[in-house]
């Protein structure tokens, strides 16, 4: 406990939540307490926690023997003590798709599962679990969101089992899997006119107003750590090794980021055999700023207005969105966007390959993957994870007019009998 981080992190003892990690300046580096705050104050960078260089990391053996959630992590999370709500999020499974690899022209596909997450099928509920221990941390009561669906679900979910008040903000006209999928846990639920990056402003003034914890702005430091845990997952699960390529979709770009920093973690740590993954980047062809900023090789994204059918990842003017140009170029990977119509083919071809039902998002990352796949851009001998991150029964209304009619038929065997003999 005599550590400097350990020392800042005594201000926040008394409160009854865990002790939380301090911040510092990704741009800067000025530190900061434990506190809710967006941006650093000097030069509004991005924050992040800061870990303690001699804190005791644990073997591969010692991860191994403790409870399967993210939690196993817990030495590269900025939740000091043990978690004290979302105890059991994470470790989602991680499925082989010989059928998918075939399809993409791989030597091998695995897909992380993130549909089947805990407790609402997304990614996300990494990210709030975190999020929801700081604010405890913190000392708040109340925690929210500005969403494109998904986190408004998890965020309301692991709030009504906390305890937590929610407000949660999201674009007026959302998928109707999203609103139900939130309403539900009976949070305070405020549609907004716009596009999601006019939620995300009217938050960031919420926020200061009201001092709530709003998980993706003023504890942001917090939440973007949850994300790593899926690359430690998947290490893990590879039999403790990296793959030689990972592709999420990128909305803000938080993910992509985290997932190579998670990676770096445990390489670096000495847990993890192997290079460091080549990072690809998946986006809809109507919002790309990211997949642009790649291909353009320059620094700064340029915003756009989002037209697209996957709203999960529809942010035009996304906050990591340099970092995770950053992360794709330095690993050697790359990025692309996909239409509409290619995101519609790739959920099929997903579900019809895997038995996975991914959302939107998903069908993204798998027709992403086909294309840099045919560009030569993943190789005949690349061993690739997908990251799945959202439940396709979230987004029906993307693939429902795609799908087959259904016949319909009197309850009587010969009727049957006809259809089986036309499917000859
Ligand atoms: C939020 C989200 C992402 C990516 O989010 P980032 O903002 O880039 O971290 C990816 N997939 C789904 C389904 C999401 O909801
Ligand atoms: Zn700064």
């Amino acid at each position: 406990m005599s550590s400097p981080v350990a020392a800042a992190c005594t201000a926040v003892a008394k409160r009854s939540g865990p002790r939380l990690a301090s911040l510092s300046c990704r741009l800067c580096g000025a530190p900061s307490d434990p506190s809710p705050v967006a941006v650093c104050e000097h030069c509004l960078g991005p924050l992040e926690p800061v870990y303690d260089p001699a804190r005791r990391l644990p073997t591969r053996a010692e991860i191994e023997a403790r409870p399967r959630s993210i939690w196993r992590y817990r030495e590269w999370l900025p939740i000091l003590d043990a978690p004290v709500v979302s105890e059991d999020t994470g470790f989602t499974p991680l499925l082989d798709a010989p059928a998918l690899a075939r399809a993409l022209g791989v030597r091998r596909a695995l897909v992380k599962n993130d549909a089947v997450s805990h407790p609402s099928c997304s990614f996300k509920d990494r990210v709030v679990a975190v999020a929801l221990n700081a604010a405890v941390g913190l000392g708040l009561d109340t925690v929210g969101c500005a969403s494109t669906g998904n986190l408004a679900n998890s965020v309301a979910a692991q709030a009504a089992r906390a305890g937590l008040a929610a407000w949660i903000f999201v674009p007026e006209d959302l998928e109707v899997g999203k609103i139900v999928g939130t309403a539900i846990y009976g949070p305070r639920l405020v549609r907004v006119k716009g596009t999601y990056d006019d939620v995300n402003r009217l938050c960031a003034q919420v926020a200061d107003r009201f001092g709530w914890g709003l998980v993706n702005l003023n504890l942001r430091g917090y939440y973007g750590e949850g994300s790593k845990t899926m690359a430690h997952e998947i290490g893990e699960q590879l039999g403790w090794r990296t793959p030689d390529a990972v592709i999420a979709p990128m909305a803000g770009g938080s993910l992509l980021t985290k997932l190579d920093k998670g990676f770096r973690e445990l390489r670096t740590a000495g847990l993890l055999d192997g290079a460091a993954p080549r990072m690809y980047g998946a986006q809809a062809a109507g919002c790309a700023p990211i997949v642009n900023l790649v291909a353009s090789g320059g620094e700064k994204i340029e915003p756009v207005q989002p037209r697209t059918i996957a709203r999960s990842i529809a942010i035009g003017n996304p906050a990591d969105g340099r970092f995770a140009a950053k992360a794709i170029r330095t690993s050697g990977g790359g990025a692309a966007a996909v239409t509409d119509e290619e995101l519609v083919a790739g959920i099929r071809l997903l579900a019809e390959t895997t038995g996975v039902f991914g959302e939107t998002a998903a069908g993204v990352t798998v027709a992403a993957a086909l294309k840099l796949a045919r560009e030569g851009q993943l190789r005949p001998t690349d061993e690739l994870v997908l990251c799945i991150t959202g439940n396709g029964l979230k987004t029906v209304e993307a693939v429902l007019p795609a799908l087959p009619e259904a016949p319909v038929v009197a309850g009587k065997l010969r009727e049957v009998a006809a259809l089986v003999e036309a499917s000859r």
